[in-house]
């Protein structure tokens, strides 16, 4: 059938098709005419109102606290220029031994007296249950010099405490030269390697977001999953203009790695979290590789079997992280009691079918997740043990 046939007509040859294979072509004539004198349908549902609640009796587990204490590799706590306002050391205690968590890394710590402020006001003065990571200075890139100057800012940054850089998608497709019409950096531009270089020497992870999601890099249309999302964020699309593909992005992220092995890389966001096979393959070509799963457990626990596999197989280089941060604009980031009891679901629980954001509606997409129940051992090294061992921590 094409797409272009109407929806009535769609009715009436799905009526007249089922009554021919009943074999009677009476019946069907009475289906069709039945058909046609129905009323015409209320008006329909607006996508944004619907709100269908599972029908499922399967099993709820409630995980109030983590089987074992947590790092959660990847936050955003700590003032983030304008847009987004610190969450109170006080209130971000109560929560975590509420959950058993343990130390919270703040990837967003700034740089210079910014990164300073930070450390002051979260890891000195809440030692061990707070971390904070540098960012790069982006803005002075195009500057002369830039190389030299940033890899000796990364050990400064070191000497005041961070534990890790922590390089925003900014790179690939934000960061341009020459002003915001010039040509996008490339994620593997050469002049950022005495700066991975460095990172290496001192033992500083890179935690890196590259790319997004592969439907952030298609059209807003009715066939893309994250329309909603889309259509909520629309400047979170990375379609047409200039902007390279989702591949080529994470291949240059690969460039990267294979140039610098002596440079721990943790990918963000599971790397690329709807090609496992892919960042399968990565990690076992980059024993320099890390990721983890912050802000995606909507897409690995639709596909519960294919990630169970990949944590069983890659189990000593998944840490676990949540993007946690304050503010109710994407829900699957909020930080709060709420929010972690389903990541700890998600991964201790073989549940099926419940929600993997505290929201009405699936924020990421219309879809709900199912658990992994992993071992003991596994859960174990997600939880604390990798990151401790990236961050130079006891574990
Ligand atoms: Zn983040």
């Amino acid at each position: 059938m094409t797409d272009t046939l109407t929806q009535s007509t769609r009715r009436q040859w799905l009526a007249t098709t089922a009554a021919g294979l009943a074999g009677s072509a009476v019946a069907g004539r009475a289906e069709l005419a039945s058909a046609q004198a129905q009323p015409p349908a209320a008006s329909p549902l607006p996508l944004t109102e619907f709100e269908p609640k599972s029908m499922l009796h399967v099993a709820m587990t409630t995980v109030q606290g983590a089987r074992f204490p947590v790092i959660d590799f990847h936050t955003h706590v700590s003032r983030r220029r304008a847009t987004r306002p610190p969450v109170p050391p006080a209130e971000l205690l109560k929560t975590m031994d509420a959950v058993n968590l343990r130390t919270m890394v703040n990837l967003t710590g700034g740089f210079g007296e910014d990164l300073s402020a930070t450390i002051a006001a979260f890891d000195r003065a809440f030692p061990r249950r707070f971390l904070s990571m540098t960012e790069p200075a982006w803005t002075r890139a195009a500057e002369a010099g830039y190389a030299r100057w940033q890899a000796d800012e990364i050990a400064k940054a070191k000497a005041a405490g961070a534990v890790g850089v922590k390089v925003l998608k900014t790179l690939g497709l934000y960061l341009r030269d020459g002003g915001p019409t010039g040509k996008l950096v490339r994620v593997d531009d050469p002049r950022f390697d005495p700066m991975w270089e460095a990172c290496g020497r001192l033992g500083m992870p890179v935690a890196m977001h590259v790319g997004d999601p592969e439907a952030f890099f298609l059209p807003i249309d009715r066939f893309n999953e994250r329309y909603e999302e889309l259509h909520a964020h629309p400047d979170w699309s990375f379609h047409g203009k200039d902007f390279p593909g989702n591949r080529e992005l994470q291949e240059a992220r690969r460039n990267v790695m294979r140039r610098h092995p002596k440079t721990q890389f943790v990918c963000l966001h599971v790397a690329n979290s709807e090609d496992l096979p892919y960042v399968s393959e990565c990690l076992d070509s980059h024993p320099n590789m890390f990721v983890d799963i912050a802000a995606r457990i909507g897409e690995l626990g639709r596909q519960p079997r294919t990630a169970r596999k990949f944590f069983d197989k890659h189990q000593d280089r998944i840490v676990f992280g949540t993007d946690a941060s304050a503010g109710t604009s994407t829900p699957q980031q909020t930080f709060g009691d709420a929010l972690y009891e389903i990541y700890f679901r998600f991964l201790e629980t073989e549940d099926e079918y419940f929600d993997y954001a505290p929201a009405p509606v699936p924020p990421q997409g219309r879809w709900r997740i199912s658990g992994l129940g992993l071992s003991e051992q596994i859960l174990r090294k997600v939880y604390r043990e990798n990151a401790a061992r990236l961050i130079g921590i006891p574990a």
